[in-house]
């Protein structure tokens, strides 16, 4: 029996479908090579862009062939997407031929789901969820094993749906990730820990036990072994400055941090509910380029936010040239339903979200050329 994994979205989506991969060879399925010859395919979605669900749905209508030919075939679909209930009804609803559609919540008992389509479809969206222990991981990255520190996110972002898809931040015990990457460490395959989480920097806060992101990455460095540890993501607000100076003094801990800015303007970045000003960003800037002066520095930005006027766009494109990222995402603003910036008055044109991030992706080329001609 063979199983078919399609993964959308970010790095965490990726590190699921590893825990999914775990389930089903526990069930007795072995990976296949493509969707035809399949018995069982799980789609593990992804909610924070609208071009991935659209894709989601074209993609699923096009297994209607597969399961008339072999009506044993199981579809199932998961993730972010499906955390949204009015989506998950859509998806049974338009394709009658997908048997499990579940929430975020429901993975650990993927399980129960498979076995249970044989009484009939099953549709069921719990609204929160434990971290389960028990769960391995079939780990697929190679020389880079990911190890998700916590789930969730308390900072509810007004064009986010995160923390509406995967609930309030809970982050996982200290002694448990460390037993996970001492076992890592042992097999001696891998030679690079990725820590994961939708904000690392808050990682602890709910715990109430004394241990800080800090402190668990000076704990991770003192792990015997050969290894490189990084992490992501991080939130400007939450990043401390224990924290770069963990980075700066661990030779473990690559010199690298993604800062997502999201804009340059603090009109903006207030209508965000990111919680700082251009200006603390700048601070924090200067501070990990003086306490660690190779780290390379990358971002994200997102243009057209509802009401951003061409001058405030302009902050943005003043910020990227300011800071000289290393590289840098730049996103048009999608409104994602159930979100606050989605009822927003003051929605940007296509027209001129295209012309935005036009104009921020050729200054990044261009300041990567300067950068390369003055190497
Ligand atoms: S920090 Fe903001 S953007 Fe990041 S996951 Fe949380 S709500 Fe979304």
């Amino acid at each position: 029996m063979k199983y078919f994994i399609v993964t959308y979205g970010c790095q965490m989506n990726v590190h699921e479908s590893e825990k999914i991969a775990a389930i089903l060879e526990k069930m007795g399925y072995s990976e296949g090579s493509s969707r035809e010859e399949a018995d069982i395919i799980v789609f593990n979605t992804c909610a924070i862009r609208e071009g991935a669900e659209d894709r989601v749905f074209g993609n699923v209508g096009n297994l209607k062939k597969l399961k008339k030919k072999n009506k044993d075939l199981i579809i199932a679909v998961c993730g972010c997407m499906t955390q949204k209930e009015q989506t998950a009804q859509k998806l049974m609803n338009t394709f009658p031929f997908i048997d499990i559609v579940i929430g975020t919540f429901n993975l650990p008992k993927l399980g129960y789901y498979i076995e249970a389509v044989k009484k009939g479809r099953q549709l069921e969206i719990l609204s929160e969820g434990d971290i389960d222990e028990s769960l391995p991981y079939k780990r697929t990255s190679g020389e880079n094993a990911w190890v998700n520190i916590m789930q969730g996110c308390n900072n509810f972002c007004t064009y986010c749906i995160v923390p509406y898809v995967k609930g309030r931040e809970k982050s996982r015990k200290e002694e448990k990730i460390l037993d996970e990457i001492r076992e890592i460490i042992s097999e001696g395959k891998y030679k690079k820990i990725t820590l994961l989480g939708q904000n690392v920097n808050s990682y602890g806060h709910d715990l109430k036990d004394g241990v800080t992101f800090a402190k668990l990455l000076r704990d991770i460095c003192a792990i015997e072994g050969d290894f490189t540890l990084s992490f992501m993501t991080s939130h400007p607000k939450d990043l401390t400055d224990d924290v770069i100076d963990a980075i700066a003094g661990e030779e473990k801990i690559e010199k690298f941090i993604h800062l997502p800015a999201q804009s340059g303007n603090n009109r903006i970045l207030k209508l965000m509910n990111r919680k700082y000003t251009r200006e603390k960003y700048l601070e924090i800037i200067d501070k990990i380029r003086a306490k660690i002066p190779n780290c390379r520095i990358t971002s994200d930005f997102i243009v057209g936010f509802p009401t951003e006027t061409e001058e405030e766009f302009l902050d943005t494109m003043a910020l990227v040239r300011q800071v000289k990222y290393d590289s840098i995402f730049a996103f048009m603003y999608s409104p994602r339903e159930g979100t606050v910036a989605s009822k927003m008055e003051g929605q940007i044109s296509d027209e001129v979200k295209h012309d935005r991030v036009n104009k921020l992706l050729s200054l990044e080329k261009s300041l990567q050329k300067e950068t390369k001609d003055e190497d």
